[in-house]
């Protein structure tokens, strides 16, 4: 191949199981066509039962592994998923600023606000959520909240889609440009409702829910599959929609592997 791809950057933890984290989102920027590029802020020592740990990497080395690659080969989009102190996630807001992503910049910034594991292993010291909320949310071009980190970082508890779209616009105070607030979580319904909102535009995106407890690294597919797509310049809402088909498919095709929760796959 002689055209140069796309090119997408995750901020994000690794994942020893290969589920999830920075292996879920490499694979994904894979399987959408773009050249997937890592800055890793922390390892995690995890598989199919559960996180049993995790070492944070020291941040002039996150900061460097940012710089390294976006000033030589350039970011078309980003992604921020388990930064798991204040610490990191102060250095990733300025190395963000100086490489030119987010949401005052050319190149999109998906923050997705990983605090724990779907078996509720903390990802994030717990007084690292004030740093989400004021180092990175004003920096983000799209936030993507499951109804545990809406919780967490607006006190509010949804359960249905008015709720979602209050919970919507409460982030957006926080200062994103657009907000996704996953909706898979509220498991009494039927269907998997995501509500995207800019507050002005919201569209509602909705897909049969798939019985399956194999959804280990689902969010971080996601939000890493919506970067893909906005690296490849879709706008905001077709990202989405092409992430929220691409994560469907993942789901359907998701596999059962080791003791516990198997992982999403995006093999087909
Ligand atoms: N491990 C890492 C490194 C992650 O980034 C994440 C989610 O973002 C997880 C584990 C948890 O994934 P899940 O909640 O799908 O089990």
């Amino acid at each position: 191949m002689s055209r140069t791809p796309r090119t997408a950057l995750t901020i994000a933890g690794s994942d020893s199981g290969g589920g999830a984290g920075i292996q879920a989102d490499l694979r994904t920027f894979f399987a959408c066509g773009v050249h997937g590029m890592t800055a890793i802020t922390a390892v995690t020592v995890q598989n199919s039962v559960g996180v049993h740990g995790f070492t944070e990497i020291p941040t002039d080395v996150v900061a460097a592994q940012i710089e390294a690659v976006t000033g030589d080969m350039g970011a078309d989009a980003a992604k921020t998923g388990m930064l798991a102190t204040a610490e990191i996630i102060t250095t990733v807001a300025s190395a963000v600023d100086k490489a030119g992503i987010g949401k005052r910049h050319d190149v999109p910034l998906v923050v997705d606000p990983v605090a724990a594991s779907m078996h509720g292993d903390p990802l994030l010291r717990e007084e690292a959520l004030e740093a989400i909320r004021t180092e990175l949310f004003p920096r983000a071009t799209l936030v993507t909240p499951n109804l545990d980190e809406v919780r967490l970082l607006t006190g509010l508890s949804v359960t249905d889609v008015t709720e979602q779209r209050k919970a919507a616009d409460a982030l957006l105070e926080l200062g994103p440009r657009w907000v996704l607030v996953k909706g898979g979580h509220m498991t009494d319904s039927p269907e998997c409702v995501d509500l995207l909102s800019d507050g002005t535009h919201v569209v509602e995106l909705t897909c049969p829910r798939h019985d399956t407890p194999h959804t280990h690294g689902g969010g971080d597919t996601l939000a890493s599959a919506i970067t893909a797509h906005l690296a490849k310049g879709f706008d905001m809402p077709d990202a989405v929609a092409a992430g929220k088909k691409f994560i469907e498919r993942c789901v359907i095709e998701s596999y059962p592997l080791g003791e516990g929760v198997g992982p999403v796959s995006p093999f087909w």
